[in-house]
């Protein structure tokens, strides 16, 4: 039985995970970095962070799998996309555990990674998938052997504008993420204020509702719940539209939605709502597995190994655009 170990460390958080070839998730550890009250990621001090946990990430996981670094067959990391520095660390961590083990190495794609954990936990066969986090907005599903993005964000992803509202609005996510701050928030009203809604074709755009809902607080007098409620409204509403537009127009009869957004109970809902809509079945992930992981790296690289894939320690060069359109699907024969 083949086993594969995954790092993942594309942004502001950083894990490693071992899985088995029957999809058994053996050990998923994660750490996170967290940046000063007020600011954004800053990847140069995420990298840091990475880099300082690590070896400890590593010890535990293996720890919580009951094996030694030994037992390890297949050693995957994040090559793309994500951020430069950090996407180095789960590079080097990788590269120096397979030259000092004399073990494969597998550079996987990000995004592709949460969709096939989403196959795997969810027990879906070829969904359209919304990935949603702090730094994606994607709507993605498979065809012709490829994983297409059917739509995305043209400037901001959703995450990151839920994330600057409420640091905009002080708001603290000392306890909670901030999304899930405004989720509470939104929960104590019905109340609701017009913003721009921006679909453009299969595309998204966030960066006008944010100025937006910036001004209507704090020019405009509107309360933060009033707001926050909007804001959630009209941004899911958006992404649901895409959604429901590649769900009918593949003719797929499976929505999956992934990434830290995805956790939103509302957002679950209108999903939910629209797949029922179409006859077709809605999943969502627990949070182990639908926040960025090193299990899922783990399992895509298993995947890519079994069908063929081979790289070279010369073709690991973290790619920060990775598409995941540039990889050939071999691991799937429908
Ligand atoms: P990720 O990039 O996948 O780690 O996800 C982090 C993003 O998910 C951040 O933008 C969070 O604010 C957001 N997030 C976490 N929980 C929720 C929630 N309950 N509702 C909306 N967004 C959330
Ligand atoms: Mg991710």
């Amino acid at each position: 039985m083949l086993i594969s170990i995954g790092f993942e460390s594309s942004a502001d958080k950083v894990g490693v995970g071992i899985v088995d070839e029957d999809g058994n998730i053996l050990a998923n550890q994660r750490a996170t970095y967290k940046p000063e009250i007020g600011h954004g990621v800053i990847p140069r001090d995420a990298a840091e962070h990475h880099a300082e946990v690590m070896p400890n990430l590593l010890k535990t996981a293996l720890e919580e799998a009951s094996l030694s670094a030994k037992d390890i067959d297949l050693i995957c990391f994040t090559q793309g996309s994500g951020m430069g520095p950090c996407l180095r660390v789960d590079a080097i961590a990788a590269r120096t555990m397979a030259i000092s083990l004399n073990k494969p190495i597998i550079g996987v794609n990000h995004q592709i990674a949460h969709v096939e954990i989403g196959r795997l936990i969810g027990k879906l066969m070829d969904p359209v998938v919304l990935y949603v986090s702090g730094g994606n907005s994607q709507i993605i599903a498979y065809s012709h052997h490829r994983y297409h993005v059917f739509g995305e964000t043209l400037d901001i992803p959703l995450g990151n504008c839920l994330d600057v509202f409420g640091r905009e609005m002080k708001l603290d996510a000392s306890k909670a993420p901030m999304g899930r701050v405004i989720e509470e928030l939104a929960e104590t009203t019905d109340e609701y204020v017009p913003l721009p809604y921006s679909v453009k074709g299969m595309d998204l755009s966030f960066s006008g509702i944010l100025t937006a809902s910036i001004r209507k607080v704090k020019e405009e007098g509107y309360s933060v719940e009033v707001v926050a409620n909007s804001l959630q409204e009209t941004c899911f509403a958006m992404v649901t539209e895409v959604a429901e537009r590649a769900l009918a127009h593949l003719k797929k009869d499976e929505l999956l939605v992934t990434g830290g957004v995805a956790s939103n109970n509302r957002l679950k809902q209108m999903l939910n709502e629209m797949a029922e809509d179409h006859d077709a079945r809605f999943s969502g992930l627990p949070p182990a597995t639908a926040i960025d992981n090193g299990a899922m790296i783990a399992w895509t690289g298993l995947q890519m190994y079994r069908s063929g894939y081979r790289q070279q320690l010369s073709d690991t060069l973290v790619r920060q655009h990775f598409r995941p359109e540039e990889v050939e699907v071999t691991w799937r024969n429908d």
